[in-house]
Order: structure tokens, then C-alpha cells, then sequence
């Protein structure tokens, strides 16, 4: 796994060592789980000599969704994290594949205890902390998921559409069932039974070209990779998208299955609770899809111009 505390770290506006990265133990991010965050990807574009952050604005759209979802005051304007995000990079002279997570907390509630809410009672804190990410095996290999006996989170408990730290215990329950069972990772399903996502992505399927997606409403995080494939995938492959709830024996009897997400990027998942998905190999189409995703994060597709934010 890569090694994030070995780089500079964005705390609170300043640019400090990893050891001096630290937060108070009285704050409702370490009590209670009080946060909100997105993992970003910038990739480096070798043909342009430049670094690239990629989706950054829908990255900023979605955090604001969640800090209003949440009733966290944003301690910083868009423009402000935009900065942010560019300064930590060139402080720590990033040229490479890499990965951080920008990462709004509750700072310690003092007497109001986990109930404050306005900037008056309980301020936010943010960090910026990540570092190299290498392409791993998986995106050529593939994964083996298993169904999880843990269901998702619901929007009527804790919605998963709120990219919050503590939406990652439900994905730790299910990931760890998964390794334990001898899985990669896990499918997780939503209160009705249908496909919801993986611990840390999104799942989509390919059944006779069809790409089927399931819709936003079916306890997913709302990802900005999932969309941006949705799209490629129209555009490029030029077959239909469907975005409609998805049974988990269809992902038995699909031909090739997706996990996608800015960490996962577009991996490949050839089995599901060990049923070969299509061959049991990476499938053309998926193979197609990670083409046209590579080219678009690193430059090369004057159609994604617009998602990348170009570093130096
Ligand atoms: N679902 C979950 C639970 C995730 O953690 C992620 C990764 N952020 C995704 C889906 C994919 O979202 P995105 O493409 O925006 O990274």
C-alpha cells in the first residue's frame, strides 16, 4: 500500500511535515466520526510534461453536497480548496500518478457534545493528505467479489450519498468478510436486495453490450467515475446505457462487470461469489473502457479537457 505519512501534509492552510500533521483527540471527527471527504486521482500526462487532477470541480460539487447534507459550515470557499488542492501538490513536487484525500473534520464540540452544528459551536477543520499511486495488478487482472451478508447503509439511516468517514465502517464490514471468505472484496447489497456497490466503488454490468448501471437511488455513493464511464461509454463504444437496479444473479449470467471509482478506476471483476463473470477474464469491452478512461485522465482526449486541472 502506498505510504501517505511520508509526505507534506495541507492542514488548516499551511503546508507541514506528516509529523506535525495532527488533529486534538477531543474532536467529534475522532469521537464520533464526524467528517466528510473525497479521494482524488491526478495522473501525470507524459505527452503534455504535466501533472493532472482529475474531475476536481465535481470533486468540490460533491464535498459541498455532503457538508450541507451533514450541516457542516465549509471552512473554506471552493476557490480556496481548488488552491489548496494545486499547493499541496507542488509542495510536496508531485510528477506522478498519485492519490490524496481532501478531508473536512469537526473539530472538538466542547460542552454541546456531538448535537453542534453551526461554525459558532463546532468549527471544521480540513486536511489534505495522499501521495504516488501506482497502476496495481488488479486493473489487468481483475477482482473476485463476494456478495456480503452485511446490506448497505440507507438514506433514511446514514445516506450513502454523503462521502462521510463513517460510511467506511458499513465497507469495513463487508470487506472484511470478504478477506476472510477469501474474496478480494465485497459486493454489497442494499435494503431491497438489489446490487448497491463494492466497499469502495461502484458496480456496473455489461449484459449483450447493454452497459446497466445501477441508478443513484439504490444506495450508492453518487461517483464521479460512474458518470464519467456512463458517458465514455455511449460516446465511444457507442452502445446503450441503462441505469435501472440490478439483480445479483444478473451479474452471474453478464457477460463482463465493472468496479469503478476514482481509487479503483476501472477494474475488471471476474467472479462474483466464485461464478465466472462472461469468461472469467477481463472482458474486450471492459478492456475498450480502460482505453478510453487512461487517455482522457492523461490528457490525450480533448473531450475531458474540461475535467483536468493542470498542475504546473
Ligand atoms: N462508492 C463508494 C462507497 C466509494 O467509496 C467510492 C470512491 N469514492 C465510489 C463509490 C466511487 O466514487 P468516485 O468515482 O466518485 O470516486
Amino acid at each position: 500500500m502506498p505510504k501517505y505519512e511520508q509526505h507534506k501534509v495541507w492542514l488548516n492552510g499551511k503546508v507541514v511535515p506528516p509529523e506535525e500533521a495532527k488533529i486534538s483527540v477531543f474532536s467529534q471527527a475522532v469521537l464520533r466520526g464526524g467528517s466528510v471527504y473525497e479521494g482524488l486521482r491526478a495522473y501525470w500526462g507524459a505527452e503534455r510534461e504535466n501533472l493532472f487532477v482529475w474531475m476536481l470541480d465535481p470533486h468540490l460539487d460533491r464535498l459541498f453536497d455532503s457538508m450541507k447534507v451533514m450541516r457542516i459550515d465549509p471552512p473554506y470557499s471552493r476557490e480556496e480548496m481548488r488552491d489548496a488542492v494545486v499547493e499541496w501538490i507542488r509542495a510536496n513536487d508531485f510528477r506522478e500518478d498519485m492519490h490524496c484525500r481532501l478531508f473536512i473534520y469537526l473539530e472538538d464540540a466542547g460542552g454541546l457534545d456531538m448535537k453542534g452544528y453551526g461554525s459558532a459551536e463546532v468549527e471544521a477543520g480540513m486536511f489534505i493528505s495522499g501521495g504516488p499511486r501506482k497502476a496495481p495488478e488488479r486493473l489487468k487482472n481483475g477482482v473476485n467479489l463476494g456478495v456480503s451478508s452485511w446490506r448497505r447503509i440507507s438514506d433514511d439511516s446514514i445516506p450513502p450519498r454523503v462521502k462521510a468517514a463513517a460510511n467506511y465502517q458499513n465497507s469495513r464490514f463487508a470487506g472484511v468478510e470478504a478477506r476472510v471468505n477469501g474474496y478480494d472484496d465485497a459486493l454489497i447489497l442494499n435494503q431491497s436486495g438489489k446490487v448497491a456497490e463494492a466497499t469502495g466503488a461502484c458496480v456496473l454490468a455489461i449484459r449483450e453490450g447493454e452497459l446497466i448501471a445501477p441508478p443513484v437511488t439504490e444506495s450508492i455513493l453518487e461517483s464521479i467515475t460512474r458518470s464519467c464511464i456512463l458517458e465514455m461509454y455511449g460516446k465511444y463504444i457507442g452502445k446503450p446505457v441503462t441505469e435501472r437496479p440490478l439483480d445479483r444473479t444478473e451479474l452471474y449470467v453478464a457477460d463482463e462487470a465493472i468496479m469503478c471509482g476514482s481509487g479503483e478506476e476501472v477494474t475488471p471483476i471476474v467472479t462474483v461469489d466464485r461464478v465466472a463473470v462472461g469468461s472469467g477474464e477481463p472482458g474486450p469491452l471492459t478492456r475498450q473502457l480502460q482505453d478510453v478512461f487512461f487517455t482522457a485522465v492523461r490528457g490525450n482526449d480533448e473531450a475531458y479537457e474540461k475535467g483536468l486541472t493542470p498542475v504546473y
